[in-house]
């Protein structure tokens, strides 16, 4: 086919000409006195991102990597930790807890909602030994859509007095929604590199508290190569324990050149407004978001129901076949029952009329019952909040 593939899944996101240029220049020593630069300046950059103060591990690994790091940096085997299953990551999250010997406790949604921080505080005073050792949380659920608010986590946990520590998965919110690893009182954030920051996969992050800081000295869970202490010691000197991702790292720091040029908080309300345009289309079109809660609603990403008796898959393929675009698809238990439209990352006005386009018309050519004109209503709100440069 000619002309551009829409990669318009949730992650990995479209990465653009100027970090794929910064990443194929020719590798470098990681132990020279070039590296030590880049280094210094991602490592100082880096924690804006993550509204933090203090120091972000990056590792060469996909965001499971990480998910692994906070656990076994900070925990003992047999600990319990409290799961929030908001859908199908953090239930993945869950069977990792359980593989490494943890406990885990799950509270449930219905996938179509937030975490409920009522339920939250329930459960932490009800733990009156005090044996949940950590609280986990997915901000942003990739799988449906669904953004929980983690400043009402931290209060809910402050009003049941508990001391766990808070872990919270930004995977596909980071550099893409609002996000305050400090100010939220998070122990532990986890981000990837493949969504929001535009890299192809491969690092992943831990944004990490003096208290998580403090509970690693106890933590008797194996580790190695996920070792903060080595890790932290060695950055100290601007170097790693191990090779890193030299290439990743020169994409890294076009990154975060890239996001601190725009400003975040304008980042943020680019994402906003092109997820509000998206929900413009859903509704004129008359079919259902899997997310139930308007307050709740992500701004990266949106999760639509097929209509009953209609596969989400077959109608993916049929946009894949006729517009080479693609499609996020149903995790878990919505396999086949809904479509995800990645909508983060470097993203604007007009790739989103594509991306609308291309399912409007597979909508019609494959007689999916729907109301036409979303991309009209799309459009019409695009125009509406545009902003002269
Ligand atoms: C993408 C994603 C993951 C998985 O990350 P990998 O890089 O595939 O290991 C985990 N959690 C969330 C919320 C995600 O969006």
């Amino acid at each position: 086919m000619s002309g551009r593939h829409l990669l318009q899944i949730p992650g990995p996101t479209n990465v653009p000409g100027r970090i794929l240029q910064a990443i194929s220049r020719p590798t470098i020593d990681h132990r020279g006195p070039e590296f030590r630069r880049l280094a210094g300046e991602i490592l100082e950059k880096l924690p804006l991102i993550f509204k933090t103060s203090r120091s972000v591990v990056i590792f060469p690994a996909s965001g499971t990597g990480a998910w692994e790091a906070a656990l076994v940096n900070c925990l003992s085997p047999q600990d319990r930790v409290l799961i929030y299953e908001t859908g199908h990551f953090a239930s993945s999250w869950q069977r990792l807890a359980n593989k490494l010997s943890l406990q885990t406790t799950v509270l449930s949604t219905d996938w179509r909602h937030g975490v409920d921080p009522a339920l939250l505080e329930d459960a932490l005073t009800e733990d009156r030994q005090r044996t949940i050792k950590a609280v986990c949380i997915v901000h942003n659920e990739t799988s449906t859509g669904v953004c929980s608010d983690i400043a009402q986590v931290r209060s809910a946990m402050d009003r049941a007095g508990h001391p766990a520590l808070l872990m919270v998965d930004t995977i596909s919110s980071l550099a893409s929604i609002d996000y305050r690893h400090d100010e939220w009182g998070v122990d532990v954030t986890i981000a990837g590199s493949q969504k929001g920051l535009m890299l192809p996969p491969g690092l992943s992050f831990n944004a990490i508290s003096d208290k998580a800081i403090f509970a690693a000295k106890d933590a008797r869970l194996v580790k190695a190569y996920w070792d903060w202490q080595d890790i932290l010691g060695a950055n100290r000197d601007r170097f790693f324990p191990y090779t890193p991702a030299t290439n990743l790292l020169f994409g890294l720091r076009e990154a975060l050149a890239m996001l601190l040029e725009e400003g975040l908080e304008q980042v943020f309300a680019r994402h906003a407004r092109l997820a509000q345009a998206t929900r413009r289309a859903i509704k004129a079109w008359e079919l259902e978001l899997l997310c139930l809660d308007p307050e709740r609603y992500s701004n990266s990403l949106t999760a639509v129901v097929m209509p009953d008796s209609y596969d989400a898959d077959a109608f993916r393929q049929t946009v894949l076949e006729h517009f080479d675009m693609s499609l996020g698809n149903g995790l878990g238990r919505l396999g086949g029952k809904i479509f995800r439209i990645g909508h983060l990352g470097d993203f604007n006005d007009l790739m989103l009329a594509s991306t609308l386009s291309g399912i409007e018309m597979t909508l019609k050519l494959a007689e999916v019952p729907h109301r036409p004109g979303g991309v009209q209503a799309a459009l019409d709100y695009l125009s509406e909040t545009t902003r002269r440069p």
